[in-house]
């Protein structure tokens, strides 16, 4: 019997798997899909994710796949409302490294034990010292059992995992441009018909995303076209192919039952219009695999510090879901005069001082997991 249990090979449960392996822990990852999930997801690492991975040497690796960027800037109607100065702050890695989230799980991957694939489980139940896991072939058992498994396995622990839907609908593209005059900066324009939010990956790609209406065709070359008219508004180039996505909030009650723990967006998910989803996930599995660890070793649970972990990463899940709230909120189509006045708002928010707070929130400062 492994010593713990991760179900899920997604980033969060891969870094849980590496780390646990890392202090000497007898793991085991369980995976439904027969391969790594295809589609485009999460693609910035914030510093505070950056520092915690150090120790275990897989910033490095990130690293050497990720694009660093330095600065976001707000524009509206082309011209620039103010910026957002990542190198300004005093963090030990004063920029967001970008990268597909693909590359992101393959780093993890490499360090994680080989996820147990195929097998999905149907049913947790914490019995005194060991946690049960039924699946659809077999029942088997762990003293500790970790849920990574995403939003979708929400249902395995919580009575109540039905999440907040947003009204809005954004369309995704991912698009080779080779050199490009904001090729390090991040740019969001926030513009009278819904924001555009445009980051720099690695290799000349870059990533944009477009508020859509609820209501427009779900026709693939429709969505394609109406990708292709906001870029085209901002003076881009044309999408290849565009996905689509609503957005939800659900930030967990509580993130442990006795020896089962919920991490990741099992526990927790936000407006990808935040970009901080995957970081909350990756920083609850980095801060949670030394107290399991310590747990295995000495035979008893470090209850306390088990409680601050649970009552930190709610209060930073919160946070997150309440800036990814206020930049869904921002980003929708506004008619001339709330348009101004977004535009005034901005100024200030971004000017001197304020900005620097701006760049704290967004780069994940205010996770507990900094301090
Ligand atoms: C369009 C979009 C853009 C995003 N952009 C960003 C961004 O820029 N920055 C950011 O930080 N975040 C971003 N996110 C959020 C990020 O993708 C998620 O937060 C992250 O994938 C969550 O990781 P996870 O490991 O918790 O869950 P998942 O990635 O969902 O992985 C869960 C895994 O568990 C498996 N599983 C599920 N149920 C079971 C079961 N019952 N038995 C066995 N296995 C199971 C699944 O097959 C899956 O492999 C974005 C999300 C979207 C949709």
């Amino acid at each position: 019997m492994p010593e713990v249990i991760v179900i899920g090979a997604g980033p969060v449960g891969l870094l849980l798997g590496a780390e646990l392996r890392r202090h000497g822990i007898d793991v085991e990852i369980l995976e439904q899909r027969a391969s790594p999930g295809p589609g485009s997801r999460a693609v910035g690492v914030h510093a505070p994710t950056l520092a915690a991975l150090e120790p275990s040497g897989l910033t490095e690796q990130l690293l050497v796949h990720a694009l660093r960027v330095d600065r976001g800037e707000a524009r509206s109607e082309g011209r620039r409302l103010g910026t957002v100065r990542f190198d300004r702050l005093s963090a030990r890695f004063p920029f967001v490294a970008t990268l597909p989230q693909a590359d992101t799980e393959r780093v993890l991957a490499a360090a994680a034990p080989a996820p147990d694939r195929g097998v999905r489980i149907t049913g947790l139940h914490p019995m005194g010292h060991r946690v049960e896991l039924e699946s659809d072939e077999d029942v088997r058992s762990a003293p500790l059992v970790v849920l990574a498994g995403g939003a979708r396995s929400r249902d395995l622990v919580y009575a109540h995992p039905a999440a907040r839907t947003y009204p809005d609908r954004y369309l995704m593209t991912d698009v080779d441009l080779g050199a490009h005059r904001d090729s390090e900066t991040a740019v969001v324009h926030l513009d009278g018909d819904g924001v555009l939010e445009s980051f720099p990956l690695p290799g000349g790609r870059r990533r944009f995303v477009a508020w859509d209406p609820a209501e427009a065709s779900a026709d693939p070359e429709a969505r394609r076209r109406r990708m292709g008219h906001a870029l085209e508004r901002r003076g881009e180039r044309g999408p290849a192919e565009v996905t689509a996505f609503a957005v939800r909030r659900y930030v967990a009650p509580q993130m442990r039952n006795g020896r089962l723990f919920v991490v990741g967006d099992a526990a927790h998910e936000v407006s990808p219009i935040g970009g901080q989803g995957m970081n909350l996930g990756l920083l609850d599995a980095a801060t949670l695999a030394p107290l399991l660890a310590d747990w295995v070793h000495t035979g008893t649970a470090p209850e306390a510090d088990l409680r601050s972990w649970e009552r930190e990463r709610i209060r930073s899940a919160r946070r997150a879901a309440d800036l990814a709230a206020l930049n869904t909120r921002l980003g929708r189509p506004a008619g001339p005069s709330v348009d101004a006045l977004r535009r005034r708002m901005l100024r200030a928010m971004l000017g001197p001082g304020a900005g620097r707070v701006f760049a704290h929130a967004y780069a994940m400062g205010f996770d507990a997991a900094t301090s």
